[in-house]
């Protein structure tokens, strides 16, 4: 691919930029591994600082940095302030938190004294998407740093101006340059970096392709990765749900980021007694959604951040409906070889059609029918990904206790699935595996060394 920033909305290719050659990346590796010796001797105050200044940098460029967003992926500008401002409370988070986080932690044994110590490990390669092209890289660069680590990003190549954008926060900041690099490559260089064995731990968030190919590779050198992959997230809805309100956040849960969003909630089990009336409120909550330029400020979706991902979905739309899936909301893509997709709605998705069995990224909401609580859990678990669910219930108690029984790295219960920075955040299955975020995220990364004083 190309690294280019190309605009999704104009379809017009802004800017094009060339990778950087092997010899490059090897120089920046090479600053990096000898950044990492010093950082790691810093103490959790001085980090705290800087992750501090990036923080309020992010808060002032919220604007600039909203812009970039919008023109390299097409999210409108009134979301990408927001992941702005959602990427600087990280910052904060992690720079108040850290150093509880990574404390010495006694442990009673025969010993005069015995801890667990938690120590830097170096460089850790960050491998990113380009959906939310700023929160992405940030959850794991504001824990990373904060530990001791240095982080090399590859960006997706259609957000090259993110990437550089984020490189110039953290070094307008006041972290020392080789501590945050960004390398603008294309994803046949990943392998070699990982062969490095400067390069310590990899991080990938993306297709499950992606993680197969980084992990594979990782693991034949015996390095930790963390993978945040796809989703397929179930909204269950029961028959005693306060129905406005779980289709309004239906709505709202699918259309994230013109649905472009791992925990976006993508199949919607609803219990038969409710099911026609929640389509119907679905749809009128999904029509009056307002699509446009994302740089206005009226616009609520965006097209999705490539013609491609576009023609993908619509093929996966098209095969289920083949197969048996029935239209409930005519939407889509306008032509073909364009990123403008207006949402959908399919009901009667059952096993053996690529939409029951697939991820849809993209604004396309899959109806399910189930027959009672226990087949809608069935149904839920029925998934090869494992990463958020929601449940809608009056009765919170019964709400909690169905939750334990979802396959799911999350759970909410008549909530939106969201992150947070306090609460971990990963799934199962071919979701991935490992945290990110919390003090489980910031663990991650870290040599958990046991020291043992006789
Ligand atoms: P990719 O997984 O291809 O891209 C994510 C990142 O991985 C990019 O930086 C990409 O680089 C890199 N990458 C891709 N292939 C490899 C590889 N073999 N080795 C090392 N790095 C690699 O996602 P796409 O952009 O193609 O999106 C396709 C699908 O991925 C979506 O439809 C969705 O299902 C899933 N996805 C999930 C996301 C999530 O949040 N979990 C986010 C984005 C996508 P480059 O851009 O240079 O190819």
């Amino acid at each position: 691919m190309p690294i280019e920033s190309y605009n999704p909305y104009t379809g017009r290719v802004l800017r094009r930029f060339r990778p950087f050659a092997w010899s490059r990346v090897e120089r920046i590796l090479a600053q990096s591994h000898r950044a990492a010796a010093q950082w790691r001797l810093t103490t959790f105050a001085e980090r705290a600082r800087l992750m501090r200044r990036a923080a309020a940098l992010l808060r002032e460029r919220a604007d600039e940095l909203a812009r970039l967003m919008a023109l390299e992926m097409g999210k409108p500008v009134v979301d990408g302030r927001a992941e702005a401002q959602k990427c600087a409370l990280c910052c904060d988070y992690y720079a108040e938190h850290a150093e509880a986080f990574l404390a010495d932690e006694e442990i009673k044994t025969e010993a005069r004294r015995s801890f667990i110590s938690h120590e830097p490990i170096g460089v850790v390669l960050a491998v990113m998407p380009w959906n939310f092209p700023f929160w992405q890289v940030v959850r794991f660069a504001a824990p990373a740093l904060m530990a001791g680590n240095v982080g090399l990003l590859k960006h997706a190549s259609n957000v090259p101006q993110c990437a550089l954008a984020l490189e110039k926060i953290f070094h307008d900041a006041g972290f020392p340059p080789a501590t945050f690099r960004t390398l603008l490559i294309g994803s046949e260089l990943v392998s070699k970096l990982i062969e490095d064995d400067r390069v310590r731990a990899v991080t990938l968030t993306g297709s499950e392709p992606a993680g197969a190919q980084v992990a594979a590779t990782a693991g034949a050198q015996i390095k930790k990765t963390v993978l945040e992959l796809g989703g397929s997230d179930a909204f269950v809805v029961l028959a005693d749900a306060d129905l406005e309100l779980a289709a309004k956040t239906a709505a709202q849960a699918r259309m994230i980021n013109a649905g472009q969003s791992c925990i976006a909630a993508k199949r919607f089990i609803v219990e038969k007694p409710v099911l026609k009336e929640f389509i119907s409120k679905m749809k009128t909550h999904l029509l009056a959604l307002r699509t446009g330029d994302p740089l206005l400020e009226t616009t609520q979706y965006g097209p999705l951040a490539r013609p491609d991902l576009a023609d993908e979905l619509t093929e996966q739309v098209n095969d289920s409906v083949k197969q048996g899936a029935k239209v409930e909301l005519f939407g889509g893509q306008s032509a073909p070889g364009t990123a403008l997709f207006r949402p959908m709605i399919l009901s009667n998705v059952k096993p053996g059609q690529r939409a029951y069995a697939e991820e849809l990224f993209g604004p396309v909401a899959l109806v399910l029918e189930a027959k009672d609580a226990d087949d809608a859990i069935r149904l839920a678990n029925d998934s090869r990904f494992g990463l958020g669910a929601a449940i809608w219930t009056r009765d919170a108690a019964r709400g909690e206790a169905l939750a334990r029984r979802i396959e799911a790295g999350a759970v909410f219960i008549n909530a939106l699935v969201k992150s947070s920075p306090e609460m971990p955040f990963g799934g199962v299955k071919k979701s991935g595996y490992g945290r990110e975020l919390s003090y489980l995220g910031i663990r991650e990364f870290v040599n958990q060394k046991s020291v043992w004083v006789a």
